[in-house]
């Protein structure tokens, strides 16, 4: 390990607290992830010194707050390698710019008779706006399949792909499994064909080095949440050819070079796709929670992670009938599980009186679970600032709990 565990959550105040008398420990973190001081810092500096109304300001806050936001546009661009800042748009997470791009590109790329195709392993968020969109144009969802051991079919890619095939939407890492995708492989199939890509990053954001350049890909999204910046806040990555090419989103404020009631003319990138006042505060702190894992580093992060993993996967094989999903395949650190005949729900909430905090239930994934024929399953999901003696209270509360309930 690279780092200073100890130090870093020094950083996390809210880790410091009892739940139900004991000591919190987080397994939550596919939901959601903590946020470091600097970042909760961040926004109070925002707020309480020069919070104000970017764009076309004429007064000195209003700069302040516009250099700030797309200073953190140019800092994005550089986490995740784009070529030009304008290819990074403001959403309010993942599910947006999925949606955004639902509805954009299908507009101007998507017509009857022609499909899509998106994986059995997406989370919802990778599946209704795709359904919603296919409704709208009579366009059809084609999805590749998956294997028992939570991966993808990948060799039946190619066979799904056809003259008519807009578009491949797939997760790089499952939320419900932690399955890392190969997504490498995915995109020269899909280019193969001259089929575009997008990529649901929303898990993988704060696990794995992204760098859409070399990817090629044409559209990656992740959420601010997930990776230790505020809720409210996301990015959608779009090749510009592409973008330029597909009507906005939204209409509104920002949005717009000039309008009139007979006719409206749009902006230009990025602006085009960011109607109305955005969430400045947020943009900030996403800054300010990327700069903080650039400084861990990525490959730090993950062989840390790596090494909980391997310790959690170890020590819960102790529980009598416990069955893991994809235990064996390439993964971030998620530990999806389900003991005997108990009841997912039923172990997380005993969990919780004593401090630990999974979640339990489909993930948002149910076709994964309809797959498994399983109500749900029992996720831990661990960050970096998660140790094994916290892992070592779950494995022993874990095994209270299933004495209780068996
Ligand atoms: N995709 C995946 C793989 C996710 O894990 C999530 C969040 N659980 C989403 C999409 C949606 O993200 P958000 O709710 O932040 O928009």
């Amino acid at each position: 390990m690279n780092f200073d565990i100890e130090k870093i959550r020094k950083d996390f105040p809210i880790l410091h607290q009892e739940i139900n008398k004991r000591p919190l420990v987080y397994f939550d973190n596919a939901a959601t992830t903590q946020k470091p001081s600097v970042v909760t810092q961040a926004l109070a500096d925002y707020y309480n010194q020069y919070n104000s109304n970017i764009h076309r300001g004429v007064h000195y806050l209003s700069n302040m707050a516009t250099d700030a936001f797309e200073n953190a546009r140019k800092y994005i661009q550089l986490f995740i390698n784009a070529k030009n800042a304008h290819e990074i748009i403001y959403t309010k997470g993942t599910t947006e710019s999925i949606n955004l791009v639902a509805y954009s590109f299908f507009k101007r790329f998507v017509k009857s008779g022609d499909n899509i195709i998106i994986s059995a392993l997406e989370h919802h968020s990778n599946i209704v706006p795709w359904q919603m969109a296919c409704e709208n144009h009579k366009a059809q969802l084609r999805v590749l399949p998956m294997n028992e051991n939570g991966s993808l079919q990948l060799e039946k890619l190619n066979d799904l792909m056809d003259d008519k095939t807009r578009l491949v939407a797939i997760n790089h890492v499952s939320n419900a499994l932690g399955t890392i995708n190969p997504i490498k492989e995915i995109i020269s199939i899909a280019h193969s064909k001259n089929v575009p890509v997008l990529l649901d990053g929303a898990q993988a954001i704060s696990h794995i080095k992204v760098d859409v350049q070399e990817l090629d890909v044409e559209f990656y999204c992740f959420s601010g949440h997930k990776v230790f910046a505020p809720m409210g806040i996301g990015i959608l990555y779009g090749k510009e050819s592409l973008l330029n090419e597909m009507p906005p989103y939204q209409g509104g404020g920002e949005m717009i070079k000039e309008v009139s009631f007979e006719k409206t003319t749009y902006n230009e990138l990025p602006f085009k796709f960011e109607a109305g006042t955005p969430s400045v505060g947020d943009v900030i702190g996403l800054h300010k929670a990327l700069e903080y894992v650039q400084k861990l580093g990525l490959e730090n992060i993950a062989a840390y992670e790596d090494e909980l993993l391997e310790y959690a996967t170890k020590r819960i094989q102790e529980i009598q009938d416990v069955r893991i999903f994809a235990k064996d395949i390439s993964k971030t650190a998620v530990l999806s599980f389900l003991v005997g005949k108990i009841h997912p729900y039923d172990i997380g909430v005993l969990l919780d009186k004593m401090g630990i905090a999974v979640r339990t239930g489909h993930h948002c994934t149910q076709p994964i679970m309809d797959f498994y024929k399983i109500p749900g399953t029992v996720r831990a999901s661990f960050a970096f600032y998660n140790t094994k003696q916290e892992i070592d209270l779950f494995i022993e509360a874990l095994k209270k709990v299933c004495q209780i309930l068996s």
